[in-house]
């Protein structure tokens, strides 16, 4: 079982969609209030600093069935708390929905479905980030690789929270709430613009190959996390740390 755990490659990613029309966002309006439409890393500033939000929704949508833990929800705020100048609060607002589709999402269909259930956008001093919790899977998945978590636009994030249920918490494999939390808070940092996606490097740790993602190899931003996800498991279970040079970067945006 750990063996065939540990050959199933978990993906955890980021996509760009191309960013809003001008008809989405008002034009020659005196300090406009950014749009949830733009892409990923665009709003990593207005995450970490509270020059234009000092509060945060977090809209939490998850298909029936599919609810995360309430103690990695927590644990995502609490990073979030940790990172980010959020002095009027975080808010979760959850709700369930109904399945959405077939169970075989790419990346335009998950959009398409925000589009349809969203309800939470920036307003004045609150900005609100859009987090789905899906059934069924990622349409590239294979039985060797699978993907886990998706960032795409500036303020979203989708999990596929069943595939996430079927590789934890059996015997042989992760705690349910170390893998939840790690792969939260990894697609967090993406819209936090980390690694160069918005969020300037102040040191080169940028793992070139993989797109995005820190070199520091026990980094919760470096691609393979699930390795720690893994080994996590045998030791007890960590959540991978953001290392110092991902923390650097960070600040240097406005963050803690
Ligand atoms: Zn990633
Ligand atoms: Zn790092």
């Amino acid at each position: 079982m750990i063996k065939q755990f540990l050959r199933t490659f978990l993906l955890l990613t980021f996509i760009f969609l191309v960013g809003c029309s001008k008809d989405d966002d008002p034009q020659n309006t005196p300090n406009p209030i950014p749009s949830n439409r733009l892409s990923t890393g665009d709003s990593a500033a207005d995450f970490l600093s509270d020059e234009l939000f000092s509060s945060l929704v977090i809209e939490v949508v998850y298909v029936e069935g599919y609810q995360p833990s309430q103690q990695s929800l927590d644990n995502l705020v609490s990073f979030i708390n940790t990172r980010c100048h959020k002095s009027g609060g975080v808010e979760l607002n959850m709700r369930s929905i109904a399945e959405p589709g077939d169970g075989d999402y790419d990346i335009q269909e998950i959009d398409d479905i925000e589009q349809d259930i969203r309800s939470q956008f920036n307003t004045e001093n609150r900005l609100a980030l859009f987090a789905m919790f899906i059934n069924g899977k990622w349409h590239e998945d294979t039985d060797n690789s699978v993907v886990l978590g998706v960032a795409y636009r500036n303020t979203s994030f989708v999990i596929f929270e069943e595939t996430l249920q079927r590789f934890s918490d059996q015997a042989t494999e992760p705690d349910r709430v170390v893998m939840e939390t790690t792969v939260f808070n990894h697609e967090f940092g993406h819209l936090l613009g980390l690694v160069d996606l918005g969020t300037d490097m102040q040191s080169d740790h940028l793992d070139t190959e993989n797109g995005h993602h820190c070199d520091v190899e026990d980094c919760l931003m470096n691609y393979r996390v699930e390795a720690g996800i893994s080994i996590g498991n045998i030791s007890g279970g960590d959540v991978p740390q953001l290392d110092s040079q991902c923390i650097a970067d960070l600040q240097a945006n406005g963050g803690k």
